[in-house]
């Protein structure tokens, strides 16, 4: 039964019990309608209310100014990967094109020409000044510095903080900030990047930024020359507090600590969509010719903005999960908001991390001290020893604890210690532990 089981899988994770149950009665019957929540309009007033309540229960979680809209799309976190390009990008092409036309505007230039004189300046700027930073501090940072590679071009991407290179070809530290190689902004010398992008939280290596990185908090001397900060937050949404106002963009796959999978969160500052900044032309676009602008209209921030997350057909169950598990958040936690929260999820870890370091000749957590992910606990048992990690996979299958296998490319075990990871079950996982380590 789903009480005897304790689950530590990695994505799609457990979700709390009482949310599940209330999940299958609403998929057969939602509030007696006699239709479940599979079969109703996207477009019903039934699903216009969970959106609704959706969006204000993760407006209360995480205090999210109004200057921000929430997006509920899908494609998961591997779609804003390509989404975060396909929009910041195209929102550094805007920002230049009103520049270079205020600019040209006021020469003599003949109106006819401005255009031409635009585009030929936007050209060279683009050769030239385009770049995406990437701090690459695990797997999944990896992957969405490739694709943006893929679509842009390898020569825009700039990897300012390459950790398997500065840590002999493994994942697991984040090397100190004078290190990284960001691209200057204006008021330090340089042009500015499209933006900034980091993974908060790395799944598969479990590395967790403990806290926001100082130099992205540098502003340049204008709006337009600020850093604007991407975090990838699928795997710690909504686990800690986070400082909405330094982002521009968060998003987050539902499936670990939010709901099921088909549901993908992005929080964007509204002044990153039209009117203030508007889609650039897409005749200009494609005379540009930047791999990947335009992009697909699903992906595109200012449709579902402007549609209300309704461009097309959302889907309305996920998003009842979703909204669900916020909804019991905000009861369980009140004022408190997230930090209530985030206590729990803090407390969880530092159990399982006391014990492993309680018996340093049987674990060896992975990454670094100073970058333990809250969520993902990545270790080896007994240096690695093949038949020894067997031997403790199947102890722990004995109890019910499941999921514990690491990630095929880092091996090993790792616990996930989501949100819905009740404290009973972190403590079997460290009862376990402790019997393992003492040979009972
Ligand atoms: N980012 C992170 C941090 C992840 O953990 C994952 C999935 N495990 C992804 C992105 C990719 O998400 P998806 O599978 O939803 O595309």
């Amino acid at each position: 039964t789903r009480q005897e089981v304790s689950y530590f899988g990695a994505g799609p994770a457990p979700l709390p019990t009482p949310v599940v149950e209330a999940g299958a009665r609403a998929f057969v019957n939602y509030n007696d309608s006699g239709l479940g929540l599979g079969e109703i309009s996207h477009r019903s007033p039934a699903a216009n209310k969970i959106l609704d309540e959706a969006k204000a229960n993760l407006t209360t979680l995480l205090d999210i100014p109004d200057n921000y809209e929430i997006l509920f799309m899908q494609a998961g976190g591997s779609g804003e990967f390509s989404a975060v390009v396909h929009n910041l990008v195209a929102v550094w092409v805007e920002r230049r094109r009103r520049r270079a036309e205020a600019d040209i505007s006021k020469t003599n230039a003949e109106k006819a020409q401005v255009d031409e004189l635009v585009f030929q300046r936007l050209q060279k700027e683009v050769e030239e000044e385009l770049k995406l930073d990437y701090l690459v501090t695990g797997s999944w940072s990896l992957k969405a510095s490739q694709e943006a590679a893929r679509l842009v071009g390898a020569k825009y991407v700039n990897v300012a903080l390459d950790v398997k290179k500065a840590n002999g070809g493994k994942f697991g530290t984040i090397p100190a900030e004078e290190t990284w190689s960001l691209t200057p902004t204006k008021k330090e010398g340089g042009k500015g990047s499209a933006f900034v992008y980091f993974c908060d939280n790395e799944t598969v290596d479990g590395v967790e930024f403990q806290s926001f990185p100082k130099s992205l908090e540098a502003q340049g001397q204008d709006a337009e020359d600020e850093r604007l900060v991407v975090a990838d937050m699928s795997s710690n949404f909504l686990s800690r507090k986070v400082d909405v106002r330094k982002y521009a963009v968060i998003f987050g796959g539902a499936q670990k600590n939010i709901g099921v999978t088909g549901i993908t969160i992005a929080i964007v500052r509204k002044d990153l969509l039209p009117p203030q900044t508007a889609t650039p032309p897409a005749a200009l676009l494609h005379r540009l010719n930047i791999g990947g602008l335009p992009g697909p209209v699903v992906l595109d921030y200012a449709t579902i903005a402007k549609n209300n997350s309704l461009y097309n057909t959302l889907p309305i169950f996920n998003l009842w999960i979703a909204g669900q598990v916020m909804a019991d958040l905000v009861t369980a936690f009140g004022t408190q908001r997230v930090s209530g929260q985030e206590e729990i999820a803090d407390h969880k870890a530092k159990l399982i991390y006391d014990v492993m370091d309680k018996y340093p000749q049987v674990y060896h957590v992975v990454p670094d001290k100073s970058v333990r992910s809250r969520m993902n606990v990545c270790f080896r048992v007994h240096g690695g020893d093949e038949v020894k990690e067997k031997e403790f996979l199947a102890g722990a299958e004995k109890r019910l604890l499941q999921g514990l296998k690491g990630h095929r490319s880092v091996g090993g075990m790792r616990a996930s210690n989501y949100n819905a990871v009740p404290l009973e079950n972190a403590q079997k996982l460290v009862k376990y532990l402790e019997d393992f380590a003492t040979g009972q």
